[in-house]
């Protein structure tokens, strides 16, 4: 079911800058996501969405953005793609983030993105004038097993296809990297996995990869998570409930060794694996100029 809503407000002013993203506003145009990755956090009865599957359109986004940003004195990162995607396939039809990016870039704010489609390349123009104040932009890749992907992501563009998008939004000089979350323990941690991931990220251009060596599970998320995996992976749920009966988080299986293989490779091309933030990047700049004088 797809459903416009009228928001009230459309940024949600965080308390402390977010320790992963170092966002200061967050912002979800959608509640719902349409790539149904088996393993979403979102569902998740924290975050009181009935049914995930059902996407509400925040249509009055653009408006409300507008009328929220004139009226802040001081600016801060807004990120997006935290609860939902902002480029699932019904932003094609609403074109909501788009027209959001046009306002942030009229009032100067810096932007924070998580995403797995490559619809973004739709925006890249007015991508590339916000970066010249401040725009990061995360895809996140589990595997770059196009197969896998079907089966774990299997509305989401494919990795091969997030890949050639951070490729040419990273050829234009905007920070892209890798948000390297969740590893499916018994799916996806094995060394070929994670050194494939860092390759190829190493060749479209990542700057950085932020890994996260395990997954999260709970109420609602793993009912959902445990149907698919009986459907997808047969014997595969029995394994789980073993290892992990009903922990939160949940550990992949040679988490030393892949973690080991992961810092050197990054090492080794050079990639960070810390999130930038542009607090940083704004001190860093402070620093360079007054290196300079
Ligand atoms: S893209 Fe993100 S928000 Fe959407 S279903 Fe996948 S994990 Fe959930």
């Amino acid at each position: 079911m797809i459903e416009e809503m009228q928001a009230k407000s459309i940024l949600n002013r965080m308390k402390q800058p977010s320790a992963w993203f170092g966002v200061n506003y967050g912002m979800n145009i959608y509640r719902g996501c349409q790539h149904h990755c088996i393993y979403c956090d979102s569902r998740s009865e924290c975050y009181r969405i009935e049914n995930f599957d059902d996407i509400l359109v925040k249509t009055n986004a653009p408006e409300l953005l507008r009328k929220e940003l004139s009226q802040k004195r001081k600016r801060g990162v807004i990120g997006t793609g935290a609860m939902s995607d902002p480029y699932i396939p019904l932003e094609k039809e609403y074109n909501l983030t788009g027209r959001c990016l046009e306002i942030i870039s009229e009032y100067r704010f810096p932007v924070h993105i998580c995403t797995k489609s490559n619809l973004i390349l739709r925006d890249m123009d007015v991508l590339e004038r916000i970066n010249k104040v401040y725009a990061c932009i995360a895809f996140t890749l589990t595997t770059v097993d196009d197969d896998l992907a079907r089966k774990i992501e299997p509305e989401a563009p494919l990795p091969s296809e997030r890949l050639k998008a951070m490729g040419v939004l990273s050829a234009i000089g905007i920070k892209t990297g890798v948000l390297m979350m969740p590893i499916l323990p018994f799916i996806e941690d094995n060394e070929e996995n994670i050194a494939d991931i860092v390759n190829q990220s190493s060749v479209y251009g990542a700057s950085y990869i932020v890994p996260a060596f395990g997954m999260t599970l709970r109420d609602r998320q793993r009912i959902y998570y445990y149907e698919k995996l009986e459907l997808l992976f047969p014997g595969l749920r029995e394994k789980y409930e073993k290892r992990f009966g009903q922990r939160y988080s949940c550990g992949v299986n040679h988490y030393k060794k892949l973690k080991g293989l992961f810092e050197k490779l990054c090492k080794e091309k050079n990639i960070s694996t810390q999130m930038p933030s542009y607090s940083r990047e704004v001190s860093n700049c402070q620093m360079d100029f007054f290196n300079r004088i």
